[in-house]
């Protein structure tokens, strides 16, 4: 039995549960504000024989995905050429998901490596753009032991959000990179309409209606775990000694619809520097 009142980012031990959803409960910590899920995917599902496997239904789905998120994409690789000349640069990707921003980044002469749990994405990625995901987290000893402080270059688009740990797959990276190395991440913010009206909603309706609170946080594998305000991010990242270069709110694409534009919200964009010494 996992233990929630143990805060995910502080040292505090008081987090209450404060939203009880439909699948999930989100938990508070007192101390610092940080919401976390009292959910952990735990092991990787496709340790279950037969799971995991990469179906016409999963192939079409990713496939049809890709042209969404090509715009995304191009602006995250923009972002990075502000700060490296990425040619010969070395880079982890860190959910790497389909390898579609492996793929540009290495039609930029980048060296990269990415990390995917899921083996459909890591199968579709193999197909389609012919790059070897590997599965092991960046904290497993795979990564810790070959490769420390030896990327210039470190991803984690969407990913934060997703992960179990967030304290400990930041400090993960930060061994990872060189010094002088740098962070480059996105995430959503609690500080968007959607999650605030979620919030609202829930204590009008006496928890009766928590609106996107619900889709927010659901209970799917790899789900949001926690949903970071700018504040809190930067501290995280400051307390395992990380620089912060830069931080702001994700440029999107505009959504056609009023719903589509209040839900998932922009998000908070970091680039942050490991010292050199
Ligand atoms: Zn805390």
């Amino acid at each position: 039995m996992d233990d929630f009142s143990r805060c995910k980012i502080c040292p505090a031990h008081s987090s209450i549960p404060a939203y009880v959803l439909r699948d999930v409960t989100i938990y508070v910590c007192p101390e610092c504000g940080f919401h976390y899920a009292a959910h952990l995917d735990g092991p990787s599902p496709e340790e279950v024989p037969g799971e995991g496997v990469l179906t016409d239904r999963a192939r079409n789905y990713m496939e049809s995905r890709l042209l969404e998120s090509r715009e995304q994409n191009l602006s995250r690789l923009n972002l990075i050429k502000q700060y490296s000349p990425l040619t010969a640069a070395k880079c982890l990707d860190i959910g790497a998901g389909v390898g579609i921003f492996l793929d540009l980044l290495g039609r930029q002469g980048v060296v990269g490596r990415g990390i995917e749990p899921s083996a459909p994405r890591r199968a579709f990625a193999g197909e389609k753009y012919g790059i070897s995901l590997n599965r092991e987290p960046v904290e497993h000893s795979f990564w810790q032991e070959e490769f420390a402080d030896s990327f210039d270059l470190a991803t984690l688009w969407d990913v934060i959000e997703h992960v179990d740990f967030p304290r400990e797959t930041l400090a993960a990276a930060w061994r990872l990179l060189r010094p002088g190395g740098m962070l480059f991440l996105d995430t959503p913010t609690r500080e968007a309409l959607d999650y605030r009206i979620g919030e609202f909603s829930y204590r009008l309706s006496g928890g009766r209606c928590p609106l996107f609170l619900e889709t927010i946080y659901a209970r799917v594998p790899y789900g949001h775990k926690q949903i970071f305000t700018a504040g809190q991010l930067v501290e995280l990242l400051q307390s395992l000694g990380f620089e912060i270069l830069r931080v702001n709110s994700r440029h999107e694409p505009p959504a056609p619809s009023f719903f589509q534009r209040l839900r998932p919200g922009k998000g908070i964009v970091v680039v942050a520097r490991k010292p050199e010494n």
